[in-house]
């Protein structure tokens, strides 16, 4: 039976069994006084991106069950493994990236293993809306945004666009799902999509840093996406200008040697323009990076080290 006005917390817990290694996910559940909607948000799908996992800790602990409507369901931290050894971007144990595990599969990898658990334990029984919270991984600086997937199916995309605009971040990327849902395994908010649930994913922090300003951004959208769904009462926070961009993607290092940025965020670059350059690691340079197209930068890779081929910049189209 559904419970009503409580909260609840508690790690869910299964298991590896290649290797044994348990699988954790810390869940917390606020059950609202009165009906509504059923929101999912998760933190920590790249496991130190901070200021999306405080703020997913926030909502969890502000979240009043008493003034609810609905069902609040927060994952603080989804990639623990990740969280719990400072890396970025990827599971430790298979070295995959989780945006490219969904809906996972119980004979995989561990991070596949991982994705299929989540799938068929916190994502069940069909949500309402899904907010995959990240926060920028440590090598890198980004401008928040939030990457709105198109889908043409007009009901769909109002939801998410709605989501979005409720959420007060400036730059709102919208994507093709195509982009998104090419391969069998995907992102959390992809596969969501694809299967009939409203889900974006929201960016803001940064650098392996704990920045309360960025957490309270997420923080804001979060309450602000759930006065918007008529599960809390209270005026939405609403600061920021938007702008309607359309997704182009990154680009990505080819050549083994040091980078050096020579753009800011929200800079407004040319094609061809020269955006930063690979050095020898003697402080020779070895390449000029350039734009492939006229856009706006909204993630720089602000430290100097990097692989191939690890992403160096992202820039989109401005409408
Ligand atoms: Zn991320």
């Amino acid at each position: 039976m559904e419970k009503y006005n409580c909260k609840e917390q508690q790690m869910l817990e299964f298991t590896y069994k290649n290797s044994g290694d348990p699988i954790r996910f810390p869940v917390g559940t606020v059950y609202g006084a009165q009906d509504g909607p059923t929101l999912v948000v998760v933190g920590g799908m790249h496991g130190s991106e901070f200021c999306g996992i405080q703020a997913a800790i926030d909502v969890f602990q502000k979240t009043d069950p008493a003034k609810l409507r609905g069902k609040l369901v927060v994952t603080t931290i989804y990639n623990m493994p990740a969280f719990q050894n400072h890396l970025g971007f990827l599971v430790p144990q298979d070295g995959k990236n989780p945006m490219r595990t969904f809906p996972g599969f119980l004979e995989g990898t561990y991070g596949e293993v991982m994705a299929y658990y989540f799938w068929n334990s916190v994502l069940k029984d069909d949500p309402d809306f899904v907010i995959e919270l990240h926060g920028g991984d440590i090598p890198e600086r980004l401008e928040p945004f939030i990457s709105v997937t198109v889908t043409g199916d007009k009901a769909m995309d109002d939801k998410i666009e709605e989501m979005a605009q409720a959420y007060n971040i400036s730059c709102l990327v919208h994507t093709p799902i195509a982009t998104r849902n090419a391969a069998p395994l995907g992102s959390m908010f992809g596969k969501l999509i694809a299967r009939g649930i409203p889900a974006m994913l929201t960016e803001a922090g940064g650098e392996g840093i704990l920045d309360m300003d960025f957490a309270k951004i997420h923080y804001d959208g979060i309450t602000n996406v759930m006065k918007k769904m008529g599960m809390i009462d209270g005026e939405l926070v609403d600061t920021v200008e938007r702008l309607d961009m359309t997704y182009h993607g990154a680009i990505r290092n080819e050549t083994q040697g040091m980078w050096y940025p020579f753009v800011k965020l929200r800079q407004m670059v040319k094609k061809d323009e020269i955006v930063g350059e690979i050095r020898d690691y003697f402080g020779n340079k070895i390449k000029d990076i350039t734009s492939p197209i006229d856009g706006m930068i909204t993630v720089v890779r602000t430290s100097p080290s990097v692989g191939v081929p690890q992403v160096l910049l992202e820039l989109h189209h401005v409408n």
